[in-house]
């Protein structure tokens, strides 16, 4: 994955005539805090913290509890936060981080212990205007309000602004849960609008029914009359309707404590993960995992268009290969923006102390994915490059003109 943010970087600024130092200013990451954390218990974890850039703002990036999280995987994420961050035009800059943990093997009490070492192992080097952490894959609003408790315990800050995706009791945004899945609805619309493509009906299958997924599939359900889900998968696999599914019937059934995949047998049909990515449909709309359409399946992908969800869902390969045959894919650093903006309107809210009602979220997000979305395919079709370039384009001129106007 890291290979693969880094040439797309290359390959733009190639593209767009940049000199060999503005590239490599563009590859580095400016600091790299890599450490261990150790429980009560005696068990040790790898914790990573990756700032990438921040000529922009302070980093911004979610924190990640996944067992293969690693050091070159943490600095690919953060580079994506800094060109996603630009891409949709936020004066913030990119980071990320995680540890090496399966969660599921850790108590309640553990997991609120590595979640507070992990704050107090970053303590000098985040902050409300330094570098703000967010949830990603497998940590919630509970974990940053713990978090955010720690930080506050250990600097004396009272402003709930060092972490963003915290729960409103702490200061967490009204929308902020619904954001990722609610951008990729905003900017898949804004996508169909500008192509003039109003297929009715529009299938389609999503990998990935967890907190992206979910919020995805259930919006799309409510708001998009013409929008007919036909498969939906997590780890487990799932369930396959070519005459369409519910998605609030699955998330019941997931919620009582459910597999999709026992879901599908019960109600339609199951779909194990690989046939989902060959499913015929519209839309494939990746929400689980970076790297899971590859040189050894990409030939499968049968939709017209892809949403990347996920962070670095399609390989560099298979990019081009998808691209050639006609495939539009929504990039990650448009498709997935939402949960960044909204929490961008956290941070602000906290830093005026101020909750702002759910419509002006709502308002907020339309207007920065509308306005995103619709510059970056300008700029595409004006080009002749893909979406992704396009945006990666923009991010890329956002970040240097930010900085040589620093220099001035
Ligand atoms: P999550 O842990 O809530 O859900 C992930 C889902 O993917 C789960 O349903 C899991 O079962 C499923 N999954 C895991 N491996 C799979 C596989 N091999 N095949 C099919 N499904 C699989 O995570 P999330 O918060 O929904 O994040 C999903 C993706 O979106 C991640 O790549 C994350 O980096 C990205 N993302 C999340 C946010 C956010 O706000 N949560 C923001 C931007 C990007």
């Amino acid at each position: 994955m890291l290979k693969t943010a880094q040439d797309l970087i290359k390959r733009a600024g190639e593209r767009l005539g940049i000199t060999q130092a503005d590239i490599e200013y563009l590859l580095k990451t400016e600091a790299e805090h890599e450490f261990d954390i150790e429980l009560a218990n005696g068990e040790r974890f790898k914790a990573f913290r990756t700032q990438h850039n921040s000529v922009l703002g302070p980093y911004k990036g979610g924190i990640r509890f996944h067992p293969e999280v690693d050091a070159e995987e943490v600095r690919a994420l953060a580079t994506l936060m800094s060109l996603k961050t630009a891409a949709v035009g936020l004066p913030l800059g990119g980071g990320k981080g995680g540890v090496a943990v399966d969660p599921r093997q850790l108590s309640q009490d553990e997991l609120e212990e590595l979640s507070r070492k992990y704050v107090a192992g970053l303590k000098e080097y985040i902050g409300p205007n330094k570098d703000i952490p967010a949830p990603d894959v497998n940590t919630n609003a509970r974990v940053m309000d713990w978090m955010v408790d720690e930080y506050e315990k250990l600097t004396g800050d009272t402003s709930h602004a060092s972490f963003t995706g915290k729960s409103l009791e702490r200061g967490g945004s009204r929308g902020r849960e619904a954001a990722t899945g609610h951008g990729g609805i905003i900017v898949l619309r804004e996508v169909l609008d500008e192509l003039k493509d109003d297929k009715n009906p529009t299938t389609i299958a999503i990998q990935g029914f967890g907190n992206v997924g979910i919020f995805f599939a259930e919006i799309a359900e409510k708001d998009h009359a013409n929008w007919q889900l036909v498969a939906l998968t997590d780890s487990s696999g799932g369930v396959y309707n070519p005459n369409g599914l519910s998605a609030k019937s699955a998330h019941r059934f997931k919620r009582e404590g459910g597999r999709l995949v026992e879901y599908g047998a019960a109600h339609a049909g199951t779909i194990t993960n690989d046939e989902l990515i060959a499913t015929d449909v519209d839309v494939l709309v990746l929400a689980a995992l970076g790297d899971v359409i590859n040189e050894q399946n990409m030939y499968t992908v049968r939709a017209r268009y892809v949403l990347e969800l996920a962070n670095g869902p399609i390989s560099e390969k298979a990019y081009d290969y998808l691209t050639k045959k006609g495939i539009i894919i929504i990039p990650d650093i448009l498709a997935n923006a939402g949960g960044v903006v909204v929490s961008y309107l956290e941070w602000l809210q906290n830093k005026a102390r101020e909750h702002w009602p759910e419509q002006r979220i709502t308002q907020e997000l339309e207007q920065y994915l509308t306005a995103a979305t619709r510059n970056i395919f300008k700029r595409a079709v004006l080009d002749k490059i893909s979406p992704k370039e396009a945006a990666i384009s923009i991010a890329i001129e956002r970040i240097l003109k930010a900085r040589n106007s620093r220099r001035l």
